[in-house]
């Protein structure tokens, strides 16, 4: 397994990295064992370097695996979207209890939208550089969707680590091209910026070219490594595979593929409130026009939807899953 520094912190990475959002209840929910078995055979395999984060819930699989690994640590990188201070270094001790570790390698601001929402955050970004003052985590990062709120956190001297939308076909970038994000990713690195990918497979859009998109991304100049959601052993041996250059059977390519999972969202608990359309960052939701029945209704452009979680995690009543 390829080895690499993620830029200027000096951190150890692998170029594949586990993604736990898949496993975690937002996505295919796997009970605390199974995930934990998934992110061993991850790390059996020579991946280390996982990706978690507080809106996740998938603290309990990465734990249980941690404290069953008998290997080096892996690199640990975890994100919240809390917008202040005091709720930032809340997330912060939760994932050290919860993690049962005594450092964070990397630790995010999770989704940031626009140049606003990152001033917003200003107490979040302080709290983020007082826990690596005192040793908590070791760099402060910052994950989105947005080529508007990359350009201006790529260069930005507080921040560590960027953790963007990167795949082949550019699928989920909504304000810019592959290019332009490209441009960005130069910048940052340039700039000593460590950066890890999301969303390689395009939220499940390109998993039917699996292979091809994710040993693009691996190839990518402009990234360190590329954090993959995996919740079957059968998908990390696939990736193991693609990260070590080596074939894979058409017949396991098949059966991954088609794994396909879709937003859904339970009508019987939705409240109708539309706090899941405020927070979709590709515009996947819209409340539907209409009288009585339908109004308020949520719609869904599956077209759109990168299932990155984000809408189920400010669900108030948990109505929307990926099934
Ligand atoms: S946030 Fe949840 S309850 Fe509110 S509209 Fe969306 S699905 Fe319904
Ligand atoms: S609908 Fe939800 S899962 Fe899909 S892109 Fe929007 S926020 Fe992400």
């Amino acid at each position: 397994m390829e080895r690499r520094t993620l830029g200027r912190t000096g951190l150890p990475v692998t170029a594949l990295g586990l993604g736990t959002l898949t496993m975690s209840p937002m996505q295919r929910n796997l009970p605390v064992d199974e995930g934990a078995r998934v992110i061993l055979a991850a790390l059996e395999g020579g991946i280390g370097f996982v990706d978690t984060a507080q809106g996740y819930r998938s603290y309990p699989q990465v734990a249980r695996a941690l404290a069953e690994w008998r290997g080096p640590r892996p690199t640990l990188a975890s994100k919240s979207a809390a917008k202040d201070a005091a709720g930032m270094t809340r997330a912060v001790e939760e994932a050290l209890m919860a993690l049962n570790v005594e450092v964070i390698d990397v630790f995010c601001l999770h989704a940031v939208k626009d140049p606003d929402d990152l001033r917003a955050r200003e107490g979040a970004v302080e709290a983020l550089l007082e826990a690596r003052r005192r040793g908590l985590i070791r760099a402060v990062g910052a994950s989105s969707h947005w080529l508007g709120a990359l350009r201006v956190l790529a260069g930005d001297p507080r921040i560590d680590v960027l953790h963007p939308m990167f795949n082949r076909q550019g699928v989920g970038l909504l304000d810019g091209s592959l290019d332009g994000m490209r441009q960005i990713l130069q910048r940052a690195r340039a700039a000593g910026q460590g950066i890890y990918a999301m969303k390689p497979l395009g939220g499940g859009h390109l998993r039917h070219q699996a292979v091809q998109a994710l040993a693009w991304v691996l190839q990518q100049p402009e990234i360190d490594a590329a954090a993959v959601g995996m919740a079957s052993v059968e998908e990390v041996t696939l990736n193991l595979a693609v990260a070590r250059g080596q074939p894979v059977s058409p017949e396991l390519a098949s059966r991954v593929a088609q794994q396909s999972r879709r937003l859904f969202i339970n009508e019987m608990l939705c409240q109708r409130c539309g706090r899941c359309v405020e927070r979709c960052p590709q515009q996947a939701l819209s409340r539907q026009p209409g009288e009585a029945e339908e109004a308020g209704r949520i719609g869904i452009l599956y077209e759109r939807c990168v299932l990155c979680g984000y809408c189920s995690a400010d669900c108030p009543v948990f109505a929307i899953r990926v099934i």
